[in-house]
């Protein structure tokens, strides 16, 4: 949970600008943490709502601050900026106003992308109404997509990128009641393996990570009998945590994950399909 996470033995992420959706809590907050540990200098966190983006980035530097103590060398700065990355246009602006405003020679180094909703569980395909596919397929597919197209340009500029895309295990295996999401999950892989392959000779990579069960305040919303179905497929007996989730994210958007790109890397706690 939060605030038990260990300072990290490495500083992979030193001086770079990094840029996290969904970030005012659950999984995008934990990772905008732990780059933050790792060295950020600048971690944007992007999300819907202003004011707890504001309460989440005074809160992680504060967190920050304390775990740090008097090790490494600068603290970094945490920005809060509300976008709804389903406004392409929007978030196009706010990849600009970043690099423009926000960083020093317009770098954007990593862009990690957990903006996602879940829609409703526990229905079946034949009862699925028309808007929630749209809503789920919307934010987690056409999101994803929009974050890309925006801050691509500014790292084939630079040459160098490291996206990262939260997908999930529903998106591999299929997950019975989750119609929509699963769909909207394999569909990020699908991009997220396009994107690897048409950049991989510009310094850019873009993997995807696929988590098991989190126990987030999505999870939370979630009928309790969808939950079981999801824990029980899980070897390890557990859920997985955030701060497990910012400790492979620390890897694959580090410089020294350069050979892997268009992958998608499961932290399902054994959960797996090939
Ligand atoms: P969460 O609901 O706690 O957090 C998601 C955040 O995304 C929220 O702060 C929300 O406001 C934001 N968001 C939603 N729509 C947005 C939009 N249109 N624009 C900007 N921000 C938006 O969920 P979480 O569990 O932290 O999930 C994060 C990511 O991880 C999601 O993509 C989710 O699908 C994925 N995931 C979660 C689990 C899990 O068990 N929790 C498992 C696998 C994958």
């Amino acid at each position: 949970g939060m605030g038990s996470e260990q300072l990290p033995k490495q500083q992979r992420l030193e001086n770079t600008v990094c840029v996290v959706t969904g970030a005012a809590r659950g999984i995008g907050n934990g990772i905008a943490r732990r780059l933050a540990l790792e060295g950020a200098v600048t971690v944007v966190l992007i999300d819907m709502n202003q004011d707890d983006l504001d309460e989440a980035a005074s809160q992680l530097e504060q967190e920050v601050t304390e775990m740090m103590g008097d090790k490494g060398t600068s603290r970094p700065t945490f920005y809060g900026l509300a976008c709804d990355v389903t406004n392409s246009e929007k978030v196009k602006d706010t990849m600009t106003y970043i690099a423009k405003a926000l960083s020093t020679n317009g770098r954007i180094d990593v862009l990690v992308q957990a903006a996602g909703v879940v829609g409703k569980t526990n229905v079946l395909t034949h009862e699925v109404e028309e808007e929630n596919f749209d809503f789920v397929m919307d934010v987690n597919v056409k999101g994803i997509f929009n974050g890309c197209k925006a801050v691509l340009p500014y790292m084939l500029e630079q040459n160098y990128g490291r996206i990262v895309n939260i997908a999930s295990i529903a998106g591999k295996e299929g997950n019975a009641g989750m119609l929509a999401y699963s769909t909207s999950k394999a569909a990020v892989i699908g991009l997220t393996k396009t994107v690897g392959k048409e950049y991989a000779l510009n310094g850019i990579t873009c993997n995807a990570i696929a988590p098991a069960v989190i126990r987030t305040q999505m999870v939370a919303d979630m009928p309790e009998k969808q939950v079981k179905y999801m824990t029980e497929k899980i070897p390890m007996k557990r859920c997985g945590t955030v701060e497990e989730i910012g400790a492979l994210v620390a890897y694959v958007a580090s410089e020294e994950a350069a050979f892997t790109t268009g992958f998608c890397f499961d932290a399902t706690g054994g959960r797996s399909v090939y």
